[in-house]
């Protein structure tokens, strides 16, 4: 397949252009790594995981009840059945059930030789040493067969699959002590900007603080990757090209903020053209607008804007995926919009794709979205007020108060 490959000169790109373009570029890092399945939690799978057994391995009781031959029962009244033992979870009865017999089962314990069925106890009656089974039973009711969960050889976890706790449970329920998982990709970040200051230090005049590397390092800890923090650097191509050379020598990706506009001080696409490659820089987004995508030597780079609301929509809508793609996550994981009523106006023009920040919110029988707060692209506090984007597509112009809007959850971006 041959790739797009815009140059600076190409028209700005869709988000759904740019996504495909990542997606389709990017593949999972070489190198694998065995470790406990413990150590596995956020990892990735890079070889199938095969059961090894039947899953469960025996036919057992669903419920505590009776195990009984179903075709001991009386189709139209009740039947009347000696109760001759008891099956434990862990502790099998070791006779056979005869003609006319029933043993007494607890849940999880193996189903008696000779039964078919199990009689829930809320339904029996018991009498004696014998118990009373009414009619309308069902062959086979009430078991879980051998393998039911999972059959012996067949996978039972896919490679590409990020290892969760549902995954560490199963792992575990086949007695997989170790599993096979992609190494851990190392992501480098930075911020660059003459006029952002690190915490710890006074603010100078016309400073602001660095957030962008502390959001970064938020998602990118949640992600699961080895973090190399390359702190601030200060906007001089030299710096940069240093900085840039350093992180992709010991990195799999770089991840940049700050100076991808067309100002003066935006060396960072210049650098990357001459240390590796660009491959798109404008996109029809906002906030968001110069993303830089390419090389910088062997790493992958992303020139994420400066303005931290920017910088956190751009991780979401085409770092997080493209470095699940890179950790050999497969599929990606479903990315689920939903439509529900704004409450407020939104001034919008056609052409581009927008990400208000919203705050989606319960009312009465249905869900609803409110703006979160002011929506400059440099105000951080709407992020943290916010829990979904707002999502508002090139075609779509202003959105009344009461419209029907797509929002797509923060969950599992950041
Ligand atoms: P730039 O893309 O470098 O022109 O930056 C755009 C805006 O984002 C400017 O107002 C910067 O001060 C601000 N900005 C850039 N980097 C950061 C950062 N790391 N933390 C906070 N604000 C930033
Ligand atoms: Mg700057």
């Amino acid at each position: 397949m041959t790739q797009p490959k815009p140059t600076p000169q190409d028209p700005k790109l869709t988000v759904a252009e740019a996504r495909q373009h990542l997606l389709t570029t990017l593949t999972p890092v070489a190198g694998w790594e065995c470790v406990a399945i413990r150590d596995a939690l956020g990892r990735v799978l890079s070889r199938p995981v095969i059961a090894p057994f039947d899953v469960p391995a025996h036919d057992n009781s669903a419920m505590d009840g009776f195990a009984v031959r179903f075709e001991d029962l009386a189709a139209d009244g009740e039947t009347g059945l000696k109760v001759v033992g008891t099956a434990y979870a862990g502790r099998a009865f070791s006779g056979i059930v005869g003609a006319g017999q029933a043993v007494r089962v607890m849940t999880g314990a193996v189903v008696p030789q000779g039964s078919d069925t199990i009689v829930v106890q809320e339904v029996a009656r018991v009498e004696g040493d014998r118990v009373i089974v009414p009619a309308g039973r069902k062959r086979g009711q009430n078991l879980r067969r051998a393998g039911e969960d999972l059959a012996r050889g067949k996978p039972a976890l896919a490679a590409g699959k990020r290892v969760g706790a549902a995954d560490l449970g199963l792992l575990a329920s086949l007695g997989v002590a170790e599993v096979t998982v992609f190494r851990r990709l190392r992501v480098a970040f930075m911020s660059t900007g003459d006029e952002i200051a690190s915490i710890g230090n006074p603010l100078g005049p016309g400073q602001v603080y660095d957030s962008n590397r502390y959001t970064l390092h938020a998602a990118l800890t949640a992600l699961g990757v080895d973090l190399v923090d390359m702190g601030v650097i200060r906007d001089r191509p030299e710096l940069i090209e240093e900085a840039f050379r350093t992180a992709a020598a010991s990195a799999d990706v770089v991840i940049t903020s700050g100076g991808v506009s067309v100002g003066e001080a935006d060396f960072v696409r210049d650098l990357m053209a001459r240390l590796g490659e660009v491959r798109f820089w404008k996109l029809d987004i906002k906030p968001g607008r110069p993303m830089a995508f390419g090389r910088v030597g062997d790493a992958w780079l992303f020139g994420l804007p400066g303005n931290p609301v920017a910088v956190m929509v751009s991780y979401a809508q085409f770092v997080v995926d493209s470095l699940l793609r890179l950790m050999g996550v497969d599929p990606l994981p479903a990315r689920p919009t939903f439509e529900v009523p704004c409450d407020d106006p939104i001034r919008k023009n056609p052409g581009r794709r927008e990400f208000p920040r919203g705050e989606l919110y319960q009312a009465g029988d249905g869900w609803r979205v409110r703006l979160a707060g002011n929506q400059g692209s440099g105000v951080l506090r709407s992020m943290a007020e916010a829990n979904c984007f707002i999502v508002l597509d090139e075609s779509r112009g202003s959105v009344a108060a009461g419209d029907t809007v797509e929002v797509q959850l923060f969950d599992g971006l950041f």
